[in-house]
């Protein structure tokens, strides 16, 4: 048994108004005055004063809005470096992503490839990186995804969706500031919510489980109860706590694995482009003969804030388009496996899972 050796963000500011403190953070690791930083930022904040004024753009620093509509893919990751590439005359000093799981990943993605040759595509998969990426911050505008801990950016390229997992993937510096979340929509803010609360069922029930996880997917698992359940916090308490699910949950599937909602979200998004937070409850609400506790309180959950999923979002697909789907939810090989156990493949059937599919 060989154990994996797993980096961790090196460097974490937790606060209510944090984020005032970015440019004391980055000042010092300005490279030169030709070396510029790069924030990214969400789109959502492209006329928002509160948050962009205290920003302080010096030299040659910008700023790249980009939309979080569509979730990240590869070939956006190469023209955003190209386009730093062409307009920068050094290495940028550093990226900053500020936004959700999508601007987060591209800063990820992005801080890669600007020291590592070739296409984005080519670096999908396990410890492909050769090089260690730029300086780079997240700065999680909504919580859930865990993607401000992960060693991940999950990207869709033109043949699959899957991350570049790599010792150089994490953020070398992350400030959790929870005022930054204050305006997330009540949707959005219940589907990335419940990709946290997913992570902590998959990991807490999976076959990968170990008392590293174990640790954190419990702490993640009770803020959720809290948060969506019990209902008596103050806002600013429910939004510092969910800050801190999502890191812990991130950390929990850091050490284990994630499991069905997430293979098959996975076919979702890559057929139909569901977002990750929406497709995992729109798949979650149909695994109770998987996860009867989880999707139980899920349901709670559910009809506690009044949230109502997609529905029938399959309803017209024909027999390639399921077929796709299935190749690309299989694909994920530990996800089921961590999910089931090593002979998952007699258990799951490709009729099994296109009978799930129809429901949705
Ligand atoms: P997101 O970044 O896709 O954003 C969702 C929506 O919320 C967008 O419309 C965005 O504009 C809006 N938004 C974000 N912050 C806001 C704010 N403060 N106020 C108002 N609106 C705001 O959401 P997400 O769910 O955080 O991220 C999903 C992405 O994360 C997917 O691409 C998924 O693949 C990825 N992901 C990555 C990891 C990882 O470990 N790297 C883990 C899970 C998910
Ligand atoms: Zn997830």
């Amino acid at each position: 048994m060989s154990y994996k050796n797993f980096p961790m963000v090196p460097r974490v500011i937790f606060g209510r108004g944090s984020f005032n403190q970015l440019n004391e953070l980055l000042a010092p690791k300005r490279l030169s005055i030709n070396a510029p930083f790069i924030y990214l930022i969400d789109d959502v904040f492209k006329n928002n004063t509160w948050l962009l004024s205290r920003i302080s753009l010096a030299y040659d620093d910008r700023i790249i809005f980009v939309s979080a509509d569509e979730e990240p893919k590869t070939a956006q990751v190469d023209t955003l470096v190209e386009d730093i590439i062409l307009k920068d005359k050094e290495q940028p000093s550093g990226i900053i992503g500020i936004g959700g799981g999508t601007l987060l990943d591209l800063a990820k993605a992005v801080s890669i490839m600007l020291t590592n040759n070739g296409e984005t595509k080519d670096y999908q998969g396990w410890d492909l990186v050769k090089n260690p990426a730029i300086y780079h911050v997240g700065i999680p505008t909504i919580s859930g995804t865990g993607a401000e801990v992960s060693r991940t950016t999950v990207l869709t390229g033109p043949e699959r969706k899957l991350g570049i997992n790599s010792d150089y993937t994490p953020f070398d510096q992350v400030v959790l500031d929870s005022e930054l979340t204050k305006e997330v929509p009540k949707d959005q803010w219940f589907y990335t919510g419940m990709d946290c609360y997913i992570h902590c069922i998959e990991s807490l029930t999976g076959t990968y489980l170990n008392a590293f996880s174990e640790s954190y997917g419990k702490m993640a698992l009770d803020l959720c109860k809290e948060i969506f359940l019990e209902g008596n916090l103050s806002e600013v308490e429910a939004q510092e706590k969910l800050m801190m699910a999502s890191w812990h949950g991130g950390m929990s599937i850091a050490y284990s694995q994630v499991g069905i909602a997430h293979a098959m979200s996975y076919g979702l998004s890559y057929l139909l482009g569901t977002k990750h937070g929406v497709g995992n409850c729109i798949v979650f609400d149909h695994l109770e003969a998987f996860y009867p506790e989880g999707v139980k309180l899920f349901k709670q959950m559910k009809a506690k804030h009044k949230v109502t999923l997609p529905q029938g979002i399959c309803a017209d697909l024909n027999d390639r388009e399921y077929d796709i789907m299935i190749d690309v939810a299989l694909s994920l090989e530990p996800l089921w496996e961590n999910a089931i156990g090593k002979n998952w493949k007699k258990i799951i059937t490709r009729e099994k899972l296109r009978t799930l599919y129809q429901k949705m």
